[in-house]
């Protein structure tokens, strides 16, 4: 790809300008790995020309990871020390904003015990509970983009030359993210700005519940009374715009924890640490996941629900048009960031509090009354199809359609 450089370039641009809405003075704190590099050191060049104000670095790599896992003691297993979330605090208290570039191996935990994982993500949840209200709640600007990893282009493409195979990936990463159009800023102005008229009637509709209906599908998800709709851009306490997943084409909201009932039946394989997990669907009573059943993986879905009580629930309910262009381009990435933007989804376990009006000031015990979901993780399965409807109900027993044959009505 003769112009990869060029297209990094623009990325590093869309994701600063766009995305972060990055203003001088600000400062810039990067998640990244090994495969992140190439496009990091752009967004670095691009954030100095900015005028920001520094850049700091959360570096991992997955050998450590795995080095960690097979080799660590119980002790090294579920240490996160104080002083690491102290440091991460400080950053953001320091004006710091976040961009985290997901450039993994799918595969990276394949093989690993699934209790030593679920302990480890346990424990680092668990730890980052103060750190991650800075992003739960908006209180930074934050951005989750990808960059092109050859074990991932590998497994999205495993036909192909791994080169080609990374050429793929960039090329539908670019397409996806607009990078490809000759202004993607202007390019996602008009995206957000139709995110937002969805967003909008969403929100006016004000629906009690909504109905799925789909082949295995049979299920009603009552909505908490004050759920907010949130597509597109978001805002910071503050009132800054960003825009916190690049791509995005997703409408989402809040499930009442306690409220839903029926079958779901998952329409893509979940790619989770390391595993995948395919042909799955959940039986749901008072929002509680009573049965379940995988083709593939039970047992790291089976940890997964156990993590605790709110993992077993559901706390974010996403629409999202078949006519995506993620859904459209039939390739699973085996990476929610892409695969939840092709379809209408779920996610088990912890619901944003941008969801629920005046979310960010609940306490624990309010938000657990109002119907949100408050556990430690939050994974994405998807549920869309060209064969899923979705109507919402009002509280006076009206029905309207939203999407019929996985389209908008609206
Ligand atoms: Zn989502
Ligand atoms: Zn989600």
């Amino acid at each position: 790809m003769g112009n990869l450089q060029t297209n990094l370039e623009k990325y590093a641009d869309l994701i600063l300008r766009a995305g972060l809405n990055i203003k001088p003075g600000d400062r810039l704190m990067l998640y990244i790995n090994q495969n992140s590099l190439p496009l990091a050191r752009e967004v670095t060049k691009r954030a100095y020309q900015l005028g920001v104000d520094g850049v700091v670095n959360r570096f991992t790599d997955g050998a450590f990871t795995r080095a960690l896992l097979e080799h660590g003691s119980e002790t090294a297993l579920t240490w996160v020390p104080d002083w690491q979330i102290q440091h991460d605090i400080s950053a953001f208290e320091d004006n710091c904003h976040r961009l985290s570039i997901y450039a993994e191996d799918p595969q990276l935990l394949k093989g690993i015990d699934a209790q030593k994982i679920s302990a480890r993500s346990k424990a680092t949840s668990m730890a980052n509970r103060p750190v991650m209200r800075y992003t739960l709640e908006n209180r930074v600007k934050w951005l989750v983009v990808a960059a092109a990893a050859p074990e991932w282009a590998q497994t999205v493409f495993p036909d192909l030359p791994v080169e080609t195979a990374v050429e793929e990936l960039w090329r539908l990463i670019f397409k996806a993210t607009r990078v490809d159009q000759n202004d993607p800023i202007a390019a996602w102005e008009s995206h957000d700005k139709s995110l937002k008229i969805h967003e909008k009637w969403l929100n006016d509709q004000n629906f009690a519940s909504l109905y799925f209906k789909a082949p295995g599908t049979d299920l009603i998800v009552r909505l908490p009374a004050h759920h907010i709709w949130k597509g597109g851009s978001a805002k910071t306490a503050k009132g800054e715009k960003f825009i916190p997943n690049m791509p995005t084409e997703e409408i989402f909201s809040m499930p009442h924890a306690y409220g839903v009932d029926g079958t779901v039946r998952a329409t893509l394989p979940l790619s989770l640490r390391g595993s995948l997990i395919d042909d799955f669907s959940f039986t749901f009573k008072d929002g509680e996941i009573v049965d379940f059943s995988a083709g593939q993986g039970e047992d790291v879905l089976r940890e997964l629900l156990a993590t605790d009580e709110g993992a077993g629930r559901l706390g974010e309910v996403a629409l999202v048009s078949v006519s995506s262009p993620i859904y459209q381009s039939g390739v699973l990435f085996k990476n929610t960031l892409f695969d939840e933007n092709a379809a209408c989804h779920f996610a088990l376990g912890a619901a944003y509090s941008e969801n629920i009006l005046n979310g960010a000031t609940l306490t624990d015990e309010e938000k657990r009354e109002q119907g949100m979901n408050t556990s430690m993780i939050h994974v994405d399965f998807m549920i869309g199809s060209a064969e899923l409807d979705v109507t919402g109900r009002r509280a006076d027993g009206t029905e309207v359609p939203i999407l019929r044959a996985g389209e908008w009505v609206i």
